[in-house]
């Protein structure tokens, strides 16, 4: 059978458990299959037991095919990780822990779980530089956010002041989006020179064009970058000059969390906003398609190397997800 390309195709390819070792380990091994904890590529498998075995006599010598992977010390098998993993890579908006467990007969708290451990997959924390092909880079900063408990408080001062949007109790998102390229995200303190300018000067390729309101925070730049200054107080573009591509992907992210996620902790927010990104770097262009098949393909060639234990995501130590 050839891989699936819709869901329901991938429904009945992973509910067979060698279609799923196979899949995986194509990917997780794409020049063989190697020992984890030594290199070694002469390893035997171990049909019965549905393991690889290491010739050298090292500890942990038998090994599975979740070891080292964001999978790794889960009971759940792969034929429930992996169209969870279909779901999660391939869905417009997101999807909640709600519906992953609904569709997949689980528990909505290990729903919750394996969604935290597929974001981190999702999360490339590629280093390339934004701005490189000769596009222009715009940079912008997002309020996300407010604790449920504060929402009269900010109703009422929003009344009061006439502020459209406190900035009290919300968590700062700053934006890099290349047009008609990649989209780089990460929360950050506040909106000052020393915060911003750095991560402009780490992500953006020198002597890009870069694209930005009249914030303060960007002063100063254009001894290195072709800085284009749009003043939001009189006009939204002037000619190319306007800061839309980055406002898009922020109403995309703002539509995933409120319509989908019913709340999100700041201390979680990275994971969302990986997941998001991922999402739009993956969208498919003129010069590089993706279809469901190629985005669900991406995710699985990511998800060595990336543990998560239920103790990193929640803070709390000694309670098991399952
Ligand atoms: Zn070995």
């Amino acid at each position: 059978m050839r891989n699936p390309q819709t869901l329901q195709e991938a429904i009945i390819y992973f509910a067979d458990a060698d279609n799923c070792l196979a899949y995986m380990a194509a990917h997780r091994w794409p020049k063989g299959v190697e020992c984890p904890t030594c290199g070694r590529k002469d390893v035997s498998y171990l049909a019965n037991q549905k393991k690889w075995q290491c010739k050298s006599g090292h500890a942990k010598r038998q090994f599975t095919a979740k070891v080292g992977t964001i999978f790794e010390d889960s009971p759940l098998s792969l034929q429930t990780w992996l169209p969870a993993v279909w779901l999660i890579a391939t869905a417009k908006n997101g999807v909640s822990s709600c519906e992953i467990a609904r569709s997949l007969g689980v528990t909505q708290k290990t729903a919750w779980f394996m969604l935290h451990r597929i974001r981190k997959a999702m999360a490339n924390g590629s280093m390339m530089k934004l701005g490189g092909n000769g596009g222009g880079v715009e940079a912008d900063e997002t309020f996300i956010g407010g604790k449920a408990r504060n929402m009269h408080k900010s109703v009422h001062e929003r009344r009061i002041s006439g502020m459209g949007q406190s900035a009290r109790d919300k968590t700062i998102v700053m934006g890099l989006l290349e047009r008609g390229g990649n989209v780089h995200t990460q929360v950050i303190q506040d909106r000052k020179k020393p915060t911003l300018q750095p991560i402009v000067r780490e992500r953006v390729e020198v002597g890009s064009v870069l694209f930005t309101d009249e914030m303060g925070g960007y002063k100063g730049l254009n001894s290195d970058y072709i800085h284009e200054i749009i003043d939001h107080a009189v006009q939204y573009v002037n000619g190319r000059v306007h800061t839309n591509g980055i406002e898009n992907f922020w109403s995309l992210l703002k539509r995933g969390l409120s319509g989908t996620y019913v709340s999100v902790e700041p201390f979680h927010l990275f994971r969302y906003l990986d997941e998001q990104v991922f999402r739009y770097n993956n969208r498919g262009t003129q010069k590089k398609p993706m279809t469901d098949s190629s985005r669900f393909s991406a995710v699985l060639s990511q998800v060595a190397g990336k543990r998560l234990t239920y103790a990193e995501v929640t803070g709390k130590v000694g309670q098991t997800a399952f």
